[in-house]
């Protein structure tokens, strides 16, 4: 019996890939729900620039300022050549508690 894999590109958009010649600087928002963390540490290995972990090891979104109307809900907004720092928090965050949005377009990129 034979099994192939077959490698497809699920991602194709080239975005938000870091360039380092070009240097784009993005403006994104990063959300955090602190309540949704289970403490697996995965945001500060991918983007420890904007993340830290506290003596619980639950994630902590670096200067990040709590939300009025939503409790445990964190919100930082950044300028960065490296967006997929912060993309790439979003999408190993296990329980998806971490969003990302552009600000230039307004639209969610991650997760
Ligand atoms: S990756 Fe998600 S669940 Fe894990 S520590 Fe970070 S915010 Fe919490």
């Amino acid at each position: 019996m034979t099994i192939s894999l077959i490698m497809t590109d699920v991602n194709l958009d080239k975005t938000y890939e870091h360039d380092r010649k070009e240097k784009k600087v993005f403006r994104l928002r990063i959300v955090y729900n602190r309540k949704g963390c289970c403490a697996s540490g995965h945001c500060i290995l991918s983007d420890p620039y904007d993340f830290d972990l506290d003596e619980e090891f639950k994630a902590i979104l670096k200067d990040g300022k709590e939300m009025d109307n939503a409790k445990g809900v964190f919100v930082k907004e950044i300028e960065t050549t490296e967006p997929h720092l912060a993309i790439n928090a979003a999408k190993t965050c296990t329980p998806k508690v971490i969003a990302v949005i552009d600000l230039e377009t307004g639209k969610r990129i991650a997760p």
